[in-house]
């Protein structure tokens, strides 16, 4: 006697938002690579009434290092520029050595 077992995948591809996969794998902090858990909350005010939605260009969580423009976690991120760009020492130029 054979019993067949069906696994139903429904239940993990409904959480699957195809915006969601693609937040996350277009950005992610250049540090540890967290990547941006979702898009971000845009409200504007018309009138007397606030209109929300929802922007899917923008990470949540993520911002743009204004140094080198890569997108930076909010704990590899000091101020306006990420980990990398305010530990590297400012020079003027030229190697040295
Ligand atoms: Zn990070
Ligand atoms: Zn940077």
């Amino acid at each position: 006697m054979h019993s067949t077992k069906q696994l139903t995948k429904a239940v993990a591809e409904r959480q699957a938002d195809p915006h969601l996969v693609e937040i996350q794998r277009r950005f992610r902090c250049h540090v540890c690579g967290q990547p941006g858990s979702g898009p971000t909350v845009e409200v504007v005010v018309a009138g007397f009434q606030g209109v929300g939605w929802l922007d899917w260009t923008t990470p949540a969580d993520l911002r743009r290092c204004e140094a080198c423009g890569r997108w930076a976690c909010a704990g590899h991120l000091i101020g306006q520029q990420c980990q990398d760009c305010t530990s590297r020492p400012i020079d003027g130029g030229g190697g040295a050595s």
